[in-house]
């Protein structure tokens, strides 16, 4: 069994306060901590050997290839790819892995005719990777239904999986829902059709043993800074015969054998999908990393980590103000939990919840497609790793008491612009309005906050404007603001609206919120310049 009063002894930042709050870390499902047996791996690295590899005849380029190309036999084995080095590609992160894959086969192969299967509980990571891969070859992607309970529908998936499918990708585990995968089950579908099967693990390597021959999947992705490794590192495994026949995805040097001016022929596996200088460094500290998770225990991970999460749903039951998302309790899920508090937007929560020195995640974690699903804008989220403890998921609990009145103190307070509490308790515009010209989802960009502007236009002026808001406090707050600035004003103003946000807030921007203060602005001058665009179409920009 895990045992973290020893393990945080390896963590030192886990010492640390935040404004004067002991840091209590729950967003590991985004990066984890490291521990100082990795880190010294990259002091020794520096101190003793850094070099390029591969192309120096000198002693410490020799040592710099031998522990990096170790490191790839390492990363091997932890993922019990039998194959060994020539199966391991390091990457940047598990996204870029997965683009290998539909950049070196995907686009190359796929065509009309062709589908490749995703599941609605994926990350951006893969979901928009095969979406392209399907725009830009005709192929047709298709999304296997997630249930009410966080599971796969595994009949749809058999519905769905046919002789044209190419590829099934996969996670092992839910980022939102906690979910474990049937991995096995999926893989012997995929493959009783001919396709291969891509297993995004960028959830699962770090927190419980994988094994890609067991599982039988064709392709693996996982990132480096999920695991206690170094951020700039990840992996791609294949199987062997499958990388031979790939295509690279970048070229350059490293990963050729031979060049003319006519042509050229690509190294061997797995360095013709490494080209460049690599992350030797961060190879080196990925082996350390696996070494330090092995030296616990997989399996002790992997049970530490549903025993907090099955406590922390235990927890949350407690309160009739939570609504939690994913796999039953009592059912084995991944360390962590998604959860939304009733009147209290996840931005605001993570405000609240970081006066207690307490890191969560809110948003839409990269599943924006699950989240509509969910029929959430976003949802905060608890992950656990190996150090943490029952006692920080109470800290959690105990913070969410008078989250409301709390999330309203801080707005009201003086870290706040004193309008952002005026704006959000009586926000002006509030509302749809009955006819308007044009109107504009704030889902449509990045903020991840929620809400629409309804805006009427007479003679080339904003003659009435409104807008609806599921956003957090700060949000809601400035789609009022400039709401009331715009009032009354020529259209074309609108295209200043950010500039106008930056005069009313003088620059203040509470708590890390840059974004939700930009939000607004961004989506009224957007809805603006749209517009603009289709009444002139021939002057219309194209910035
Ligand atoms: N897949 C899943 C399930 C993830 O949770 C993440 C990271 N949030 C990724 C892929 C992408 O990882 P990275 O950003 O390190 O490429």
């Amino acid at each position: 069994m895990a045992d973290p009063a020893h393990i945080r002894d390896d963590f030192p930042i886990l010492d640390r306060e935040v404004d004067g709050e002991p840091l209590v870390y729950l967003d590991n499902a985004a990066t984890t901590q490291t521990p100082t047996q990795v880190y010294d791996v990259f002091r020794e690295y520096y101190e003793e050997y850094n070099a390029n590899i591969h192309r120096g005849i000198h002693g410490l380029s020799h040592e710099a290839s031998v522990a990096y190309e170790e490191a790839h036999e390492r990363i091997a084995e932890f993922v019990g790819a039998s194959g060994g080095l020539e199966e391991i590609v390091f990457t940047k992160n598990a996204t870029e892995a997965v683009n290998i894959v539909a950049y070196g086969m995907g686009m190359q192969e796929f065509g009309p005719g062709d589908n490749v299967v995703v599941t609605e509980m994926e990350h951006h990571a893969s979901l928009v990777t095969w979406q392209q891969v399907a725009r830009r070859t005709g192929a047709e992607i298709r999304y296997v239904r997630v249930d009410e309970e966080g599971h796969l529908d595994m009949e749809h998936a058999a519905e769905l999986i046919d002789d044209d499918t190419r590829m099934l990708s996969v996670a092992h585990v839910s980022n939102v829902l906690g979910t474990v995968n049937p991995v096995a089950e999926l893989a012997d579908l995929a493959h009783d059709h001919g396709a291969l099967v891509f297993l995004d693990g960028a959830q699962s390597v770090p927190n419980r043993p994988v094994d890609v021959d067991d599982l039988d999947v064709d392709f693996l992705a996982f990132s480096g800074h999920k695991m206690c490794g170094p951020t700039g590192i990840g992996a791609l495994y294949g199987k062997r015969h499958l990388l031979e026949e790939m295509e690279p995805y970048l070229y350059g040097g490293e990963m050729i054998r031979k060049v003319t001016f006519e042509e050229s022929t690509w190294e061997d596996l797995p360095w013709k999908f490494e080209a460049g200088t690599p992350p030797i460094a961060e190879g080196i500290a990925l082996a350390a990393a696996a070494d330090y998770l092995d030296g616990i225990g997989m399996e002790a991970v992997a049970a530490h980590e549903n025993e907090l999460a099955q406590y922390a749903m235990d927890r949350l039951a407690e309160r009739d103000d939570v609504a939690v998302y994913g796999v039953p309790r009592g059912e084995e899920r991944s360390g962590l939990v998604a959860f939304n508090v009733d009147g209290v937007h996840g931005h605001d929560l993570s405000s609240v919840l970081n006066d207690h020195g307490i890191a969560v995640r809110a948003g839409d974690h990269c599943t924006q497609p699950l989240h509509d699903r969910l029929d959430v804008p976003g949802s905060v989220r608890a992950s656990f790793y190996v150090y943490n403890t029952e006692r920080e998921v109470d800290a959690l609990i105990d913070a969410l008491e008078g989250a409301r009145e709390r999330r309203d103190e801080l707005v009201a307070s003086d870290r706040f612009h004193d309008r952002f509490a005026d704006h959000y308790h009586a926000p002006r515009n509030a509302g749809a309005i009955a006819d308007p010209t044009f109107t504009k989802d704030a889902a449509e960009t990045s903020c991840g906050d929620d809400g629409e502007f309804f805006v009427e236009i007479d003679d080339g002026r904003i003659a009435d404007v409104g807008f609806e808001s599921e956003s957090c406090a700060v949000s809601t707050a400035v789609a009022s603001m400039v709401s009331e600035a715009l009032r009354g004003e020529p259209v074309e103003r609108a295209l200043e609206a950010e500039e106008i946000v930056e005069g009313l807030v003088d620059g203040h921007y509470p708590d890390l919120r840059r974004d939700c203060v930009r939000g607004p602005g961004e989506v009224i001058a957007e809805a603006a310049r749209d517009h603009l665009d289709a009444r002139h179409p021939a002057t219309a920009r194209t910035d």
